[in-house]
C-alpha cells in the first residue's frame, strides 16, 4: 500500500532535494588530455612537468594547428579518459539524494568551428558511464558561472564562483598550490578524492 505522504513529509522531501552540479574533467574523469598530448606527441610526460591549468599549451605553436584537428575530428578524446576512483559508484549513490546535473565545458577559441564536436564525445561519455543519469541533466556551457544550485563540484575555482550553498574543489595537478587561505575566503572546501566527497554529502 502506498504511503500517503502528510503535510511535513513533503516539504522534507522538498528539502532534501537538493541540487548539484558536478563537472567532468579532472573531476569525474582524469587523465584524458594529459594522454591525449602524449599519445599526439609521442611522449611521456607527467604532471610533474606541466604547470598549467590547460595540459596542451605544452603542444609547440606550429603544431597547433594540426592537433587541433587531431583533438577534435580524428579522436575521440574520451578513449583516453580514465575514470576518478569511486567517482561513479559515489554519484550513482548521490542521485538516491540529490538532483544531480552534469555540466562540462567544449567552447575553446582557439577552433570555434570543431570543439563542437565535444559535446557529442562527451554526451556519448556519459551515457554509457553514469546511464542512471538522464541526458536531460547534462548541461554543456563554458560560463558555469551563471548556474545556480545548492551544491557545486568543480576541480577549476572560477567555475565555483556565482551561487551555490556548498562548494566543492577537487584537488588536480593545477589548483595543489591554492592556498587554504584564499579557499576559505572563496568559501570553499577542497576534496582530495570521492570519498572525501561522500563523506560530506552522503552521511545522514
Ligand atoms: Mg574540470
Amino acid at each position: 500500500m502506498n504511503k500517503i505522504l502528510k503535510k511535513n513529509d513533503t516539504i522534507k522531501l522538498v528539502i532534501s532535494l537538493n541540487k548539484i552540479i558536478i563537472d567532468m574533467d579532472d573531476t569525474i574523469t582524469v587523465d584524458t588530455y594529459l594522454n591525449v598530448v602524449n599519445n599526439y606527441l609521442k611522449t611521456n610526460y607527467t604532471y610533474q612537468d606541466i604547470n598549467k591549468y590547460w595540459i596542451d599549451d605544452i603542444i609547440p605553436p606550429h603544431q597547433l594547428e594540426n592537433y587541433l584537428d587531431y583533438f577534435y575530428n580524428q579522436i575521440n578524446i574520451y578513449d583516453y579518459a580514465k575514470v576518478h576512483p569511486h567517482a561513479i559508484e559515489v554519484i550513482k549513490e548521490l542521485t538516491k539524494y540529490y538532483d544531480v546535473y552534469i555540466c562540462s565545458a567544449y567552447v575553446d577559441h582557439r577552433d570555434l568551428k570543431d570543439c563542437v564536436n565535444l559535446i557529442t564525445y562527451k554526451y556519448k561519455w556519459l551515457q554509457k558511464n553514469l546511464p542512471f543519469i538522464h541526458p536531460d541533466n547534462y548541461i554543456f556551457t563554458s560560463n558555469k558561472k551563471m548556474l545556480q544550485a545548492d551544491i557545486k563540484i568543480d576541480d577549476r575555482l572560477n567555475n565555483l564562483e556565482g551561487q551555490a550553498r556548498l562548494k566543492l574543489l577537487i584537488t588536480a595537478h593545477h589548483n595543489k598550490n591554492i592556498s587554504v587561505q584564499e579557499l576559505r575566503e572563496k568559501n570553499v572546501i577542497r576534496v582530495n578524492n570521492w570519498n572525501e566527497i561522500a563523506n560530506i554529502l552522503l552521511k545522514h
